[in-house]
């Protein structure tokens, strides 16, 4: 679809549309769409294709059933805000109130759409870490907002400090951190949180954290930043209940700040959405209280399958840059003898019926090199899939 005209030029949405004023889709569409029209594995966008735990789903059913389906309060249902707090409470000893530091939102999608849209200013800087997820620059944009990138360079995709020294200044106005992080898959060490504090003081920044992964990590803890001394009051906490329960079509998510920073998200937020998911409400209540054991579970099973696929990729001849944490792994098909990674994910489903994600499509034009050859695989798939995606992998060689 193409739009043109002089009003559609001036409109913030022109920024989203491509040269040619073409509607482009996200790269998790356009990639999805190509495994559905081909018939390919469909390992690039990130949703399980299993379905999560039955508690959960038992309860959006019974709350359907019991009639709650109309509009939830603005700020979220009560319980499922309580159930935030415990569990904030419960895993990292944060405590925060229900009735004024939790805000439901239609997926993380939304809380940092309202985020940055209500805390940021035309021509502020927002700091990032590169390569980021679509979202961020999109929304960045859209608010007239300046992004300024902090490489995460392969193969280990951590940080350089001095860059991030460097990227923060007193124009800085939001440094939005992604640990667990897609889509490396890389948890930010203590050292590089405790940098991001101090900088958020010296430059009086806050703080966004997309914790979406918190859950599924393999062996590492996942510390919220929120948990470091001196950062609670200047964090915004994101996350979200579709990866954490397998229920990413549900869209609930979270936010947790204080009050300061949350009421003005808040009055964006109700002119978004206003509200979303009723009856998943209760259920994601339910599953935020599941036993330690569900959680733990979820992590150990998506680290199986995570080594089962990156041993199919490594057989395939890849090489595999292991993650610590999230539903994907990044390959290297340099070994293979590629150079163009997205021109080969869209040959992928052709050559082995597999559907992948090129890294460069987080990376902006400019920054590309280093990441050109590096695809993108989620492993948050029925074993019997990853097996099959493997055996197909492996003809490439
Ligand atoms: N942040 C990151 C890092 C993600 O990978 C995703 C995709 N799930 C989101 C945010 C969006 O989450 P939601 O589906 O809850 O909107
Ligand atoms: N978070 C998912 C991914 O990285 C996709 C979400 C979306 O399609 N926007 O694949």
């Amino acid at each position: 679809m193409t739009v043109s005209g002089s009003w559609e030029r001036a409109a913030r949405g022109a920024m989203l549309l491509g040269d040619g004023g073409e509607l482009s889709p996200t790269i998790f569409a356009e990639m999805s769409a190509l495994a559905t029209a081909t018939g390919a594995i469909n390992l690039g966008q990130g949703f399980p294709d299993d379905d999560g735990p039955p508690e959960v789903l038992a309860a959006a059913r019974q709350a359907i059933s019991d009639g709650i389906n109309q509009y939830p309060p603005g700020l979220g249902m009560p319980d499922l805000r309580l159930a935030i707090s415990e569990h904030q409470q419960r895993f990292y000893g944060l405590a925060v109130d229900p009735d004024t530091e939790v805000l439901v939102t239609a997926g993380a999608t939304e809380a940092l759409a309202a985020t940055i849209l209500a805390l940021t200013e035309e021509g502020d800087q927002v700091v990032v870490f590169e390569p980021f997820y679509d979202a961020y620059g999109a929304t960045a944009a859209l608010a007239r907002t300046e992004l300024v990138t902090v490489p995460l360079p392969a193969p280990d995709f951590r940080p350089d400090l001095d860059a991030l020294r460097d990227a923060v200044t007193d124009r800085t106005r939001l440094i939005i951190v992604n640990s667990p992080h897609n889509p490396t898959g890389t948890i930010f060490d203590r050292g590089t949180l405790e940098l991001i504090v101090e900088l958020a003081h010296r430059h009086d920044a806050i703080i966004v954290t997309d914790e979406v992964y918190e859950h599924l990590t393999f062996g590492v803890p996942h510390v919220p930043i929120a948990t470091l001394p001196g950062a609670r009051e200047r964090t915004v906490s994101i996350s979200s209940g579709g990866k954490t329960f397998s229920t990413t079509g549900w869209k609930i998510g979270w936010i947790t700040a204080p009050h300061r920073l949350l009421a003005p998200i808040i009055a964006v937020k109700q002119y978004l959405t206003y509200v979303n998911g009723g009856p998943f409400q209760p259920a994601i209540a339910v599953g935020l209280r599941l036993p330690d054991s569900y959680f733990e579970g979820a992590a150990t099973s998506l680290a199986h399958r995570c080594a089962l696929l990156s041993g199919g990729l490594r057989s395939a001849g890849f090489e595999v840059l292991s993650p610590q944490a999230g539903y994907f792994v990044i390959a290297d098909a340099a070994p293979l003898g590629i150079t163009d990674g997205a021109e080969f994910c869209r040959q992928l489903p052709a050559r082995a019926g597999v559907v992948g994600v090129p890294v460069t499509a987080f990376v902006r034009e400019e920054h590309r090199d280093g990441y050109r050859s590096l695809i993108r695989f989620a492993f948050c798939k029925r074993e019997d899939v990853l097996e099959r995606a493997a055996s197909q992998l492996a003809t490439l060689r």
